[in-house]
């Protein structure tokens, strides 16, 4: 390893045996220690040279290979091929659309064997939301995985010591060592977990902005093309800003917005909840699938999968076959806000923030409210490190809103801690502006298509 830490520092490429050597030390090591969050200093150098070195396509489709095989392959039943459907997004502030895509999608027909990550740096992560519901088991088996593609049609899995290990480690390795931003450790991460199995329609979802791994449209950009460049037969790829108008939900699971079948997954009370815009996607991939004749009628089709409640069965079926108790997810689906606030645990503290003058909203920026969020306990210092999942915060405004002076904007949930420098950064967040915003924020800026 000192010798592959030392090419890549001088800026050599470096040979796709070098590169599985280095897969496979860190997995093994791992193995051996027992714990992810055994971190080698050689390990932490490697990673920290691939972060200031690069890599180039070559490299990162040999990173990709190595990691990919660092674990069992998936095979679904030949019946399912042409109907198996994949999305994934690279990360950001108060995303969650992976929860409401993946069983709409299963509800109108496609199998979704999704793996998701963790929170990354200040990022929220689909299995910490998932993980804030009692019981819920984010490590399944290939078999597990299959019986529930077969009796629900979705599951959200993620990495484990079957299933892409070495992206277990180098994930959970990144997050502590500041090399999250890294083009080819982003790159190889993602398309590791996607071509562990049959290659089908994906959409990567690359969002840019203050709060996302991509500060800007420029780097989204460079991130899409080095996703699809590698030929996989990804679909579409598309931008979207970090929406300000959806709730901070990082590890604050829903919380209370799963109030009626029409709002489930809504931001707060009174929200409305997800909707096909949110999910631009979908119909693209139920096309794909062969399920919708246009994208556009995928769009509707997945729509009326909201609205009719069948993406929300899916969803609670999907918590049954991953270790939820039946009573608990008939709470958080179908129960009184009261009862779901039981199941999830609210935090001791509820604090609103008020507007310090009127205006009309312009932005809500996600990186303080995240990076404050983190510090009351949301988010991880250390690798393993427990989350928790009652902290966050609920946005009582949008962009595009006017704010009275005194009005509040935010209610943060805390378990304590929250002192004047962090309501000084909160406030800081709500950018307010003394016009009329022209138009509503875009969803999706950009398709790239392979
Ligand atoms: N999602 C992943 O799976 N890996 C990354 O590195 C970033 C987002």
């Amino acid at each position: 390893l000192p010798a592959l830490i030392r090419k890549k520092r001088d800026g050599h490429r470096l040979e796709e045996a070098e590169i599985q050597s280095f897969v496979r030390g860190i997995t093994q090591g791992t193995a051996q220690q027992g714990q992810i969050g055994g971190l080698r200093d050689m390990d932490l150098r490697m990673l920290m040279a691939i972060r200031l070195r690069g890599m180039d396509l070559r490299e990162t489709l040999a990173l990709t290979r190595a990691m990919a095989a660092s674990g069992r392959t998936l095979a679904w039943p030949q019946a399912w091929h042409g109907r198996l459907a994949d999305k994934h997004s690279t990360g950001g502030v108060g995303d969650k659309v992976s929860l409401v895509l993946a069983p709409a999608l299963a509800a109108c027909g496609c199998k979704v064997p999704m793996i998701s990550g963790r929170g990354l740096g200040h990022t929220g992560g689909t299995l910490d939301k998932l993980e804030a519901i009692p019981g819920f088991r984010v490590s399944l088996s290939p078999e597990e995985m299959q019986d529930a593609l077969e009796r629900v049609g979705c599951c959200i899995v993620g990495q484990s010591e079957e299933l892409c290990p070495a992206d277990r480690v180098l994930y959970a390795l990144r997050d502590v060592t500041a090399t999250v931003d890294s083009l080819p450790l982003i790159t190889a991460s993602i398309l590791s977990k996607k071509v562990l199995g049959s290659l089908h329609p994906l959409v990567l979802d690359v969002k840019y902005g203050g709060a996302a791994l991509c500060p800007t449209r420029d780097s989204a950009r460079q991130l899409a093309q080095s996703l699809v460049s590698p030929g996989h037969p990804f679909l579409s790829l598309s931008f979207s800003p970090p929406v300000p108008s959806l709730s901070f939900t990082c590890p604050f699971f829903p919380g209370q917005g799963l109030r009626s079948r029409r709002a489930f997954w809504g931001a707060d009370e009174g929200s409305p909840g997800p909707s096909t815009s949110q999910c631009p996607a979908g119909g693209l991939l139920l096309w794909q699938c062969s399920l919708a004749g246009s994208a556009e009628q995928g769009q509707q089709l997945l729509g009326a999968a909201l609205d009719n409640g069948s993406a929300l069965a899916t969803f609670e079926a999907m918590l049954g076959v991953q270790g939820v108790a039946p009573n608990t997810a008939q709470l958080l689906c179908t129960g009184a806000p009261a009862q779901r606030w039981q199941v999830l645990g609210q935090a001791s503290i509820q604090e609103e923030l008020k507007a310090l003058q009127g205006g009309w909203v312009q932005q809500i920026e996600a990186l303080p409210l995240a990076h404050v969020l983190h510090r009351l306990g949301a988010g991880r210092e250390r690798a393993g490190d427990p989350i928790n999942h009652r902290v966050g915060a609920e946005l009582l405004a949008t962009a595009g809103q006017r704010l009275e002076e005194g009005e509040a904007w935010l209610r943060v949930h805390h378990d304590g801690g929250l002192d004047e420098e962090g309501r000084k950064a909160l406030q800081a967040a709500l950018r307010l502006s003394p016009e009329a915003p022209s138009g509503p924020p875009e969803f999706v800026t950009e398709t790239i298509l392979p």
